[in-house]
């Protein structure tokens, strides 16, 4: 069987041009739903959080919605909101039983295709229970997104823009979500047409999937990487490829500036330079690093 890194390595370019773009927060107003709905309450009930859960929303929606790890794996976004809820003080006082972080660092650092199919198999090979417990949790929301999120349109302007990038780009979808509801996202919405590949996080990150699918067969400056959130940058970047970004809260207004603007400018090699470092800062402004709880 082809796996889903074979058949991505072994696409063709049928363009000069090559974007890779991200889906959830980017293409679909999800990230809120997926998050407040799914894995919130299944985060909060597999780790026994109900006496802190107004916390652990919250620092779990800081990590993944408002800052600038938006857009994190939720396996790392995970040990990411423990480590932060762990240091306030009205979590502290509850003495909470804190998960092993460390087997899920372990497991998050010697693997790249962070996604339920991986954790399965560590699961059966290590027997350990933390890692089964994250097993539980994340399949769990995935269950909920299932059932959740439905009928969530594009943002405006992305029908038009994809149109737009199709006449002169080959396009893949690279995200972090899990395939499932990716493919059921593009299908359902008609938008699938436009793109020769879905890369969901089962095939890998996204550096590592914007490489294999543009590597060797386009030239750095014709790559651009559309997303919202500094994963998606941090893919373009280690790929000397352009970024544009959508802004959190402004995805209208960015998607038509791409439409408008944006794209023409890639297609005629006047988006490198200044142009993309002014998209760059207005971009970060609206993502902070540090939660307003935590003091200084
Ligand atoms: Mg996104």
């Amino acid at each position: 069987m082809v796996t889903s890194t074979e058949a991505l390595i072994d696409l063709k370019s049928s363009n000069d041009f090559f974007i890779g773009i991200d889906s959830d927060g980017c293409v679909f107003d999800t990230m809120g739903i997926k998050h407040k709905k799914c894995f919130v309450p299944a985060f909060i009930e597999h780790y026994n959080l109900q006496s802190v859960s107004k916390y652990a929303r919250e620092s779990w929606e800081f990590v993944s919605l408002y800052s600038r790890t938006r857009g994190t794996n939720r396996f790392t976004a995970l040990v990411l909101t423990f480590e932060q809820l762990i240091k306030r003080d009205s979590v502290l006082k509850e003495n909470l039983q804190i998960p092993d972080l460390n087997s899920i660092r372990n497991w998050i650092e010697s693997e790249t295709k962070l996604g339920n199919p991986s954790l399965k198999k560590a699961v059966e090979e290590t027997n350990n229970s933390e890692l089964a417990r994250l097993y539980n949790w994340s399949f769990d929301a995935n269950e909920s997104i299932g059932r959740i999120v439905r009928n969530v349109p594009p943002f405006s302007y992305v029908r038009e823009s994809l149109e737009k990038m199709s006449s002169q780009a080959d396009i893949i979808v690279i995200s972090s979500a899990n395939q499932e509801s990716l493919n059921r996202e593009w299908f359902e919405n008609d938008l699938k047409q436009f793109v020769r590949f879905i890369a969901g996080q089962e095939t890998g990150n996204k550096k590592e999937c914007f490489r294999q699918a543009s590597r060797g067969k386009y030239l750095p400056e014709k790559t651009l990487m559309v997303g919202d959130a500094p994963g998606d940058m941090a893919a373009a970047k280690a790929n000397n490829a352009l970024f544009f970004p959508i802004v959190p809260g402004e995805e209208e207004q960015s998607w038509q500036r791409f439409h408008k603007e944006g794209l023409d400018r890639f297609f005629d090699g006047t988006f490198a330079g200044e142009y993309a470092e002014k998209l760059k800062n207005a971009f970060l402004i609206h993502l902070p690093e540090n939660p307003s709880w935590q003091a200084g």
